[in-house]
């Protein structure tokens, strides 16, 4: 057996002594299907090289390995780092594994160019963990993430959906989501009060440059904490005021009566680009 199971993952747990805690979202899968199906949803291959966040006692990590990818694993909670090498010494000798102990929304650097991110990520962070990665590690072509459902279908949403928002329009700057399937409470422990999904990712070319990509947000950020207003009134708090707002926006051939949430992620930058 190369994977862990129900009994494994809570014998882990006691002997680390290990509470799981909802602060870190540690909601451990115990499932071999779940984790076989996200590995082979995901497309890893012994060539790949993945990132995993949050690799907790090492269900995923394993199933990764399984295949003989190379894994690089980013676990916040020390006592988890410092066990996973011996998990998985003891089940899979001759797999490669780093584990970096650190916070994974603060991470610059990795020992290797990973083209791949797999996660089961912890829910209170996932949007701004996926965002950091994508924009920190350029060489990542393509995810596949277990988040809440919620979240998951808000990073697919398309404009004008009502679930669309601010993570819909900032993650389609870096590429595609596609939802991928729901997966069901009972295969982690502890067993979450929310249901899960996979959200598939693949990256496209980015649409700006840096500098645009800031502006751009910063109009996301902005049209959607008003989201019930017009684009003018929303925009006016970072571009100036009503009119400026206004005539920034139909310079970039929108309508400044329309809302955020019918704008993709280009038309807010065609509007960040009518600066000066
Ligand atoms: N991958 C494991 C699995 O599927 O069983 C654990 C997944 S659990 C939902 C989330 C994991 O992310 C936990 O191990 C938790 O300690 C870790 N974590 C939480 N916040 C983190 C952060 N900011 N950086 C890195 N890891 C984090």
């Amino acid at each position: 057996m190369t994977l862990l199971g129900p009994a494994e993952i809570r014998d882990l747990a006691e002997l680390l002594g290990i509470q799981p805690t909802k602060k870190l979202g540690q909601n451990f899968v115990i499932d071999a299907n779940t984790v076989r199906r996200i590995v082979r949803v995901a497309g890893v291959t012994a060539d790949t090289v993945v990132v995993e966040v949050g690799p907790g006692l090492g269900s995923l990590t394993l199933g990764l390995l399984e295949t003989g990818a190379e894994v690089v694993a980013v676990e916040i909670d020390k006592r988890l780092a410092a066990q996973l090498p011996t998990t998985v010494q003891q089940l899979q000798p001759d797999a490669r594994l780093t584990v970096i102990t650190q916070d994974a929304m603060v991470i610059d650097s990795l020992p290797r160019d990973p083209t791949v991110l797999v996660a089961n990520l912890p829910y209170n962070v996932s949007v701004p963990v996926l965002l950091h990665f994508l924009e920190t590690f350029p060489a990542l072509q393509s995810a596949l993430v277990m988040v809440q459902a919620e979240v998951g279908q808000r990073l697919a949403a398309p404009p004008g959906s009502k679930v669309y928002g601010a993570p819909s329009a900032k993650a389609a700057w870096y590429g595609e989501w596609k939802t991928s399937g729901t997966v069901s409470r009972q295969v982690f422990w502890p067993v979450p009060n929310v249901d899960s999904i996979l959200v598939g990712f693949e990256r496209r070319e980015l649409p700006g440059t840096e500098i645009e990509r800031l502006a751009t947000f910063t109009l996301i950020d902005a049209a959607f904490q008003q989201r019930r207003k017009m684009l003018r009134q929303a925009l006016s708090v970072v571009l100036g005021d009503s009119a400026t707002a206004s005539a920034r926006i139909e310079a970039a051939g929108l309508a400044p009566t329309s809302r955020g949430e019918e704008l993709t992620v280009r038309d807010f930058l065609a509007i960040a680009r009518t600066d000066g």
